[in-house]
């Protein structure tokens, strides 16, 4: 067999972030205006402070300014709700993120959707994900966003394809799922309560892996040629397919760490300038 063809995210990363640097100068240039990425972590879950970490380092590479907001883990959903009010009417910011998870005791999805549908660079609000299903203009979340991306960066064809997506969370299973429909996949969504899931596994011309469990997807899961889109990053840099092993019987697969999670920044700060063009421009 061919040796698999590696989805390189890194490389697609830089490859977006080189065209964001000239989209930003050009608005600082005509505005004086440096568009500002607001991150809002609360708490201090380890991984969670490392990512903020990788988006400020972004912006920067990006041309943008990046500010971030650290509130304390005790915050109410309320404490939330009037951070992302003042950041919503605040001229200077163009892009709100709230690092996902926060605190359980805290109604994600009710502040997700506290999000100005304009500044939604991350695509986590209901109303972004209505938008999105219906294939409209909208700003789309950032993981699926990263998928697609990569797959169309590569050429893999998606019209008429089977792709199985593992996992139906509203971050990234479901609608990695609607984005794939949306171009034209026959697609299969999986989750906790599917049977049968290596045979349906099985039948993928590309699968997209979102579980949350290291190497989950056993390489004799995997069709001979198969695409390999692992959006899972576990302890350890370890994804959700076990790549060591399937990856060989793959025609193409996105590596873990550096392929979707690079990408996923990258179009967060697309989104951000994105947000900025469409207000200044
Ligand atoms: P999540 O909210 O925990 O969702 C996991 C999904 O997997 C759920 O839909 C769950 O099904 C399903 N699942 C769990 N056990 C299963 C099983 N035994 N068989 C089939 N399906 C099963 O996780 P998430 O936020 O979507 O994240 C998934 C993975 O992606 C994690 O590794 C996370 O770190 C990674 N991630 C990466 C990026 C990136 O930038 N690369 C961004 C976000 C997330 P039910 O719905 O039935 O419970």
């Amino acid at each position: 067999m061919k040796e698999p063809l590696i989805l390189d995210g890194r490389l697609v990363a830089k490859e977006i972030e080189a065209d964001l640097l000239v989209r930003s100068q050009k608005i600082i240039e005509k505005t004086g205006i440096t568009p500002v990425l607001a991150t809002i972590l609360v708490g201090e879950f380890a991984p969670s402070v490392m990512y903020i970490k990788m988006k400020g380092w972004a912006c920067k590479r990006a041309g943008i300014k990046s500010r971030k907001i650290n509130m304390p883990e005790e915050s109410t959903t309320e404490d939330v709700l009037n951070k992302i009010n003042e950041l919503n009417n605040d001229p200077s910011v163009f892009g709100i993120l709230l690092q996902h998870p926060v605190p359980a005791h805290i109604d994600e999805q009710a502040c997700f959707n506290a999000i100005s549908l304009q500044k939604d660079a991350d695509g986590v609000n209901t109303g972004s994900f209505g938008l999105m299903a219906m294939g409209m203009p909208c700003f789309k979340p950032a993981t699926p966003f990263a998928i697609m991306t990569i797959l169309k960066r590569y050429n893999i064809e998606t019209i008429g394809k089977n792709v199985v997506v593992i996992g139906r969370s509203p971050i990234l299973g479901k609608p990695v799922s609607l984005l794939l429909l949306n171009a034209d996949a026959t697609v299969t969504i999986c989750h906790s309560k599917t049977k049968d899931l290596p045979q349906i596994v099985k039948r993928a011309d590309i699968i997209v892996a979102a579980v949350g469990r290291p190497n989950f997807v056993k390489a004799d899961w995997v069709k001979d040629g198969a695409v390999l889109i692992d959006a899972g990053y576990n302890e350890g840099a370890v994804g959700d397919i076990d790549l060591e092993n399937a990856a060989a019987k793959s025609s193409a697969y996105t590596p873990v760490p550096g392929g979707v999670g690079p990408v996923t920044i990258a179009k967060l700060i697309e989104q951000t300038v994105e947000a900025a063009e469409l207000a200044l421009l």
